[in-house]
């Protein structure tokens, strides 16, 4: 195992990593507060964009960790800040749930006024979906229109089985377009990472992913430039690691283990 003494910061993954559904995993509340208390700096990284951040913080004290509203980034606040820093005249589409479009009109951006008013078609998880949402959105695109996606999940993990993702919405924009998107937000984009360095004013080798999800998870700890540390209290077994190359830095059972890299 490599030397640990050089971690300051945590980038955690929430479901399937600090909790299922509304369980939190057991050890993951005291590791956190035992992190907390030590100076580590510590943020959730989540790829849901149909919260913004401070209704998942919301979610967060409820399973009894007391987060506050800015230790959480989701794909939706890294694609809003991209908005502001880059496209701040941009006029906006927005395919996505009331949450996503309360963020980018609260930042200051116009939402756009039909296809041919559009600058950038944003994609995300979207409940509401339908055939009117998807003909504006290729109109839009066909027409010139950039094309931004806060992910590519396929499918939303649920009690009960799968829902279909943003990334199932992504793929009829961008069947129906004629091409894919841009830009993506949500994890194994590094971007949400990026954004994540930033506000804990930490340089990448001094922090490290935790999650449950090789694809995703590992995916951004590694275009990132992380170090990664999987838990096998979600997405992944021990058998899937058998297929694995390369192998994640750490491997926990869960992460309440995680106070190993820190004694
Ligand atoms: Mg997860």
């Amino acid at each position: 195992m490599k030397s640990s003494k050089r971690y300051l910061g945590v980038l955690a993954d929430m479901d399937g990593t600090m909790n299922r559904g509304d369980q939190l995993i057991p050890g993951a509340g005291e590791v956190y507060e035992d992190l907390i208390q030590r100076g580590i700096r510590w943020l959730f990284l989540s790829n849901n964009a149909t919260a913004l951040p401070r209704d998942l913080a919301a979610r967060i004290r409820n399973l009894g960790i007391p987060a506050s509203d800015d230790q959480v980034v989701n794909s939706a606040l890294a694609l809003i800040r991209a908005l502001k820093k880059e496209q701040p005249a941009a006029r906006v589409m927005v395919v996505g749930e009331p949450a996503l479009a309360r963020g980018i009109l609260d930042a200051g951006i116009a939402v756009a006024n039909g296809a041919d008013q559009t600058d950038i078609v944003v994609a995300a998880m979207d409940r509401g979906f339908n055939y009117e949402k998807l003909k504006n959105a290729q109109a839009a695109i066909r027409g010139g229109a950039l094309f931004w996606a806060t992910n590519t999940d396929a499918f939303l993990p649920v009690a009960n089985g799968v829902l279909p993702g943003a990334g199932s919405i992504v793929a009829a924009i961008s069947v129906a377009a004629g091409r894919g998107p841009d830009r993506v937000f949500g994890k194994p984009s590094p971007e949400m990472a990026y954004m994540a360095l930033d506000l804990l004013e930490l340089p990448a080798e001094s922090c490290l992913v935790v999650g449950d999800r090789i694809d995703t998870d590992m995916g951004c700890a590694r275009n990132a430039g992380i170090d990664f540390a999987l838990v096998l209290t979600g997405a992944t077994s021990e058998e899937d690691l058998n297929k694995l190359d390369p192998m994640p830095a750490y491997v926990f059972e869960s992460i309440s283990e995680l106070k190993i890299l820190f004694d």
